[in-house]
């Protein structure tokens, strides 16, 4: 269910394993996603697909500081490839090996379990039968169930493509984080820190984002606005054409979903988006072949299981203990975060990217193993200043 990046990822991997899929979404899957997405490029090159990538970026920085003396005042180097998909690229790479998917574009409304099978039920009345649904609908699925821990805290921003009076990062670069914030008065500096990312795509073309993190209400749009063109104006830029404005809004630490379910989920719907950073694709690409292998298995192996045996061994496949105790980490990571005011922030992330570059990529990427992750974490708190110290403990100086 879906025609995301998941529900394709999951498709094509499972078309791959010779099963009978259809697919099902709201929209044709050949219509263009609307998001664009990012990625570090080693991840990719991991898979061998980094030619899907529209733009690449080699010179690739960050700003942590703010006045002359201050630490981080000048940009630090991530030495570090980042990259933009071509999204019609992508998007036609998994099309082609979806080859022989049948697609409905229907309306799922609700999920029955008869007769050990699982019949979508669609809004046109239509209605589907299969060993088991995979619900790729995104974060907001309506059909997969999980606890209920209070509020989620949502990474929200607001970016614009287009042309501006002077240019906001240099000819070739990519900004992942700059949070100067010379611009923001006493009362803004108190109130949820945001940061600028932002790239260089050509021709005088230049993509503007002011992102919160996360952050529970999310940041309004509107504030993320008011927020961007302060920034730039402190500067003396100003934007002179539109070409395209990005509203992004998605749950950071959505609860993991109950493993006991006759409905397995992929995706935004699995809770798969890296509660740190909130990148997702790359994991998608990487879990996909994984889950669908051992899927194809369970099928052909244990030919009478049902819709809630197949859902329940292939939970555990998604979501192995070992990636749930990581997931608790970085959530626990990200919490902390949370509580800390932007020059707190600012301080975190300057000693964050003084990490080995091999452990932070692959915290970002979540490709660390347990212990490591933990030793990376550790290592971290060592060699932060005793304000971050105390901060990721939980005692925060006002
Ligand atoms: C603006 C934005 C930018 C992002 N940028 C990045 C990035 O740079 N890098 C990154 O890794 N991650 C990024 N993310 C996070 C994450 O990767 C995306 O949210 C991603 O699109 C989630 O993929 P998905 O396939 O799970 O869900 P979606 O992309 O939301 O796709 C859901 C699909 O399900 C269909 N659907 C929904 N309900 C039904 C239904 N009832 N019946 C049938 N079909 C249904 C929809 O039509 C759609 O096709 C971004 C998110 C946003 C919002």
């Amino acid at each position: 269910m879906g025609a995301g990046p998941a529900a394709l990822c999951i498709a094509s991997e499972l078309i791959q394993q010779g099963l009978n899929v259809s697919a099902l979404a709201s929209h044709s899957p050949k219509e263009p996603w609307p998001n664009t997405y990012g990625i570090w490029a080693e991840e990719l090159e991991s898979l061998g697909i980094a030619s899907l990538l529209g733009h690449r970026w080699k010179d690739t920085v960050s700003y942590f500081g703010n006045g002359k003396n201050e630490e981080g005042a000048n940009p630090t180097s991530h030495d570090f490839d980042y990259g933009l998909f071509d999204q019609a690229a992508f998007q036609n790479a998994l099309l082609d090996r979806c080859e022989g998917l049948n697609w409905a574009i229907e309306t799922a409304e609700k999920i029955l379990f008869v007769e050990k099978l699982s019949e979508v039920v669609c809004s046109s009345g239509n209605k589907y039968r299969a060993r088991i649904v995979i619900d790729a609908s995104g974060h907001r699925s309506r059909f997969i169930r999980r606890p209920n821990h209070g509020d989620v805290a949502q990474q929200a921003a607001y970016g614009v493509v287009g042309r501006f009076s002077s240019p906001p990062v240099n000819k070739n670069q990519f900004v992942l984080m700059d949070f100067r914030s010379n611009h923001l008065t006493k009362q803004e500096l108190k109130e949820p820190p945001s940061f600028l990312y932002a790239m260089d795509f050509g021709n005088d073309l230049f993509f503007v984002e002011e992102t919160s993190l996360a952050y529970s209400p999310p940041v309004s749009w509107e504030t993320l606005k008011d927020r961007l063109i302060a920034r730039l104006s402190s500067r003396g830029i100003e934007i002179e054409q539109v070409s395209h404005e990005e509203y992004c809004l998605f749950p950071m630490n959505l609860p993991l979903p109950y493993r006991n379910q006759s409905i397995l989920a992929f995706g935004g719907a699995a809770s798969m988006v890296h509660p740190a950073s909130g990148y997702m694709v790359g994991a998608l690409l990487r879990r996909a072949p994984e889950l669908a292998k051992k899927l194809s298995e369970f099928m052909s192996i244990e030919p009478a299981l049902d819709s809630a045996d197949l859902a329940a061994k292939s939970w555990n496949i998604l979501w192995p203990p070992e990636l749930v105790q990581r997931h608790r980490l970085y959530q626990f990571g990200l919490k902390r975060l949370m509580s800390f005011d932007e020059a707190l922030l600012r301080s975190f992330f300057a000693t964050f990217f003084r990490l080995p570059k091999e452990d932070w990529s692959r915290f970002l990427a979540n490709t660390l193993p347990l212990p490591k992750l933990v030793f990376v974490m550790l290592r971290l708190f060592t060699i932060s200043p005793l304000k971050v110290k105390l901060g990721m403990i939980g005692i925060v100086i006002v």
